[in-house]
């Protein structure tokens, strides 16, 4: 339960941290909030031989408005994130779901860079920022570069962000108002990662689904965005029948190991769970 030795760095900006990441052994790694980095140092999961520490950047913490997109700075804690008025007022789900992250402690220091960019199935945000439709910025030696979330995972803790790459920003379109929205998660108990989680984000006219978006925590290798699951409710009034073959689109692109929250088959059936949870929420929110 010790970690292995490493050197400690912690730069003042972004180019001194991606000249630093550039500069030491390939095994270097950045940490924000350490609440999943250390745990995996500790058991010897990873044993990096030096800590590029993110915490004096201030260019990396902060939520802004620029034009239509939320511009979220990878170092925002989750416990910042609930108390953002700006979020509040725009994307009302972020809030949400940080509220099911883990638990306060854990919340005052995990970031939501940290949170996106480890790659960890269990993490809640990756599938929000799926079916927000959101942009990572990574900023690395070759300069800036851009990717959509939907592109991002690639595997358990394998992402496409390139060796010296740091996650700077978030940058997530608005969703027009009004806006339904859910975050629907299945714990065992208060804290604990999900059994499975579904992310809604909906838009109604004329009493029927114009727009809507849903991604799935922790029932794959990766989040995943549940293309057909919402295909399925478009053009419809969230109906039964459409209700039921959103579940099953759902339930047919996941893959969950079997764990301590349930077999492969329940953690199936409960993404599908999630995902009519989830719907229902959402257009009720959207229809008052
Ligand atoms: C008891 C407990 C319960 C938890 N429950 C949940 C839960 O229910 N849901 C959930 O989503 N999470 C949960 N977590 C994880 C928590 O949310 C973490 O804080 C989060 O996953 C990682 O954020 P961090 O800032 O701590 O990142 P760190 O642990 O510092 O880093 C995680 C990984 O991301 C990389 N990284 C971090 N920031 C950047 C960046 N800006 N650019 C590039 N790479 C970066 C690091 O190198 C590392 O590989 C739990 C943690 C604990 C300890």
């Amino acid at each position: 339960m010790i970690p292995g030795t490493f050197d400690y760095h912690r730069p003042a900006n972004i180019s001194d941290a991606i000249v630093l990441l550039s500069r030491l052994d390939s095994d270097a790694r950045v940490i924000a909030g350490g609440h999943s980095l250390i745990p995996m140092m500790k058991l010897r999961l990873a044993a990096p031989s030096h800590l590029v520490d993110l915490a004096g950047i201030p260019e990396l913490k902060g939520v802004r408005l620029e034009g239509s997109d939320i511009i979220v700075g990878a170092m925002t804690t989750q416990h910042e994130i609930i108390a953002n008025d700006l979020l509040a007022a725009h994307i009302p789900i972020l809030r949400e779901t940080s509220t099911v992250i883990a638990d306060p402690q854990v919340r005052y220091v995990g970031t939501i860079g940290g949170n996106v960019a480890n790659g960890d199935p269990g993490n809640d945000m990756p599938a929000l920022m799926m079916a927000l439709d959101a942009t990572y910025v990574l900023s690395g030696p070759k300069g800036d570069r851009r990717i959509a979330a939907r592109d991002y995972y690639e595997g358990p803790y394998t992402t496409a962000a390139r060796p010296g790459e740091i996650l700077t920003a978030i940058r997530i379109p608005a969703p027009p108002k009004p806006h339904g929205y859910a975050y629907e998660k299945l714990k065992r108990k208060v804290g604990d990662y999900a059994t499975a989680a579904a992310a809604v984000i909906l838009t109604v006219a004329n009493g029927k689904i114009a727009t809507c978006s849903i991604g799935l925590t922790n029932v794959a290798d990766t989040a995943l965005f549940a293309k057909d699951a919402a295909q399925a409710v478009i053009g419809t009034a969230l109906d039964k029948a459409s209700l039921a073959k959103a579940s099953a689109g759902a339930e047919a692109i996941t893959s969950p190991a079997a764990d301590g929250r349930g077999s492969a088959e329940y953690r199936t059936k409960m993404a599908g769970v999630m995902t009519a949870r989830a719907l229902s929420r959402a257009f009720a929110r959207a229809s008052v």
